[in-house]
């Protein structure tokens, strides 16, 4: 199934890309037609990211989102396992947005590890809070993100680490592969279908999960700018797209192609059995309870 020989890879100028065994996965796809790498276990080695991306000093921002009732419901075993598991031996800053910077609890931090909380406003509809992100994302790392880190990752904050979420993972531009989309024909892809939407596309390369993605600032900045402004403008012309941010960051990424792609060991929902390609799970779908979520 891969797609590449030997052909080198157009991305990222990382050494330790040299290393990735492509052919070490004959089970799944691990690089893309624009020989992008798609990570799986089994085709990497842990320790030299770890080296190369301390050498190169690489530090890595986290925005995660817990407005309304997910901050009680999720924000604290997002953190903690966090520390156990995200870019550790990295300097790692997290920045959480929330209504109610009060109710945040103070967690424990290992070296080289700082937290901020800032304050956002509360948007009624949650379609309106997930779609907003965007703005705040971007207006961050002009602020405060681009001056401090080289890398960002944006997480939505209903999961839980649970395996190492590693500096192979860091890339100029960087899509998560959705754990129920991955097998299916691009045709059931819920893509948004309507032309009038900013959004709209035909076909695409993947189905990718808005509750991962990152890249360097400088990237992650040009896609959560294009994201929003494609919002606003459906907003002005009275359209939403069918899975709101999600559907415009797979417009994005069509556009876009990224540099590096994450399987679904990255983001994976247990609901789904019996995959034996899935070998680690890093980050794991917390249950969703919308009922009394979003309400
Ligand atoms: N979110 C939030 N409060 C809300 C709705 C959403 O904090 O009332 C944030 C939170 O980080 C959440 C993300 O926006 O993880 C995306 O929403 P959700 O997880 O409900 O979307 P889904 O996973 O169902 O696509
Ligand atoms: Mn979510």
């Amino acid at each position: 199934k891969c797609c590449l020989e030997s052909t080198k890879m157009l991305t990222e100028n990382d050494a330790a890309d040299t290393a990735l065994n492509l052919q070490s996965r004959p089970d799944v796809q691990t690089c893309t037609s624009w020989r992008a790498p798609i990570i799986w276990e089994g085709m990497f080695d842990p320790d030299l990211y770890d080296q190369i991306h301390r050498k190169q000093g690489s530090s890595v921002a986290l925005t995660v989102f817990a407005i309304g009732r997910y901050l009680d419901a999720y924000l604290e075993a997002f953190l903690n396992s966090s520390e156990h598991h995200f870019m550790l031996g990295l300097p790692v800053s997290y920045y959480v947005f929330t209504d109610t910077p009060e109710k945040v609890k103070s967690i424990k931090l290992g070296p080289q590890r700082s937290l901020r909380v800032i304050q956002v406003q509360r948007h009624t509809r949650w379609q309106d809070i997930s779609m907003m992100r965007m703005k705040t994302i971007s207006d961050t790392i002009e602020s405060d993100i681009r001056h401090h880190c080289t890398h960002v990752f944006c997480f939505d904050v209903d999961q839980v680490f649970t395996g190492r979420f590693g500096p192979e993972a860091l890339g100029d531009s960087v899509a998560q592969l959705h754990a129920h989309y991955y097998r299916l024909p691009k045709k059931l892809f819920t893509y948004d279908r309507n032309p009038k939407s900013q959004a709209f596309i035909e076909t695409g390369d993947f189905y990718y999960h808005a509750a991962v993605f990152g890249g360097s600032w400088k990237d992650v900045k040009a896609l959560t700018e294009a994201c929003y402004k494609s919002i606003m403008e459906d907003k002005q012309n009275n359209v939403e797209a069918l899975w709101h941010d999600e559907s415009h960051l797979n417009k994005y990424f069509w556009i876009h192609k990224p540099s590096r792609i994450l399987s679904p060991e990255y983001c994976w929902d247990t609901s789904i059995r019996n995959r034996t390609d899935i070998r680690v799970f890093r980050l794991l779908w917390a249950p969703k309870h919308y009922n009394k979520l979003r309400t």
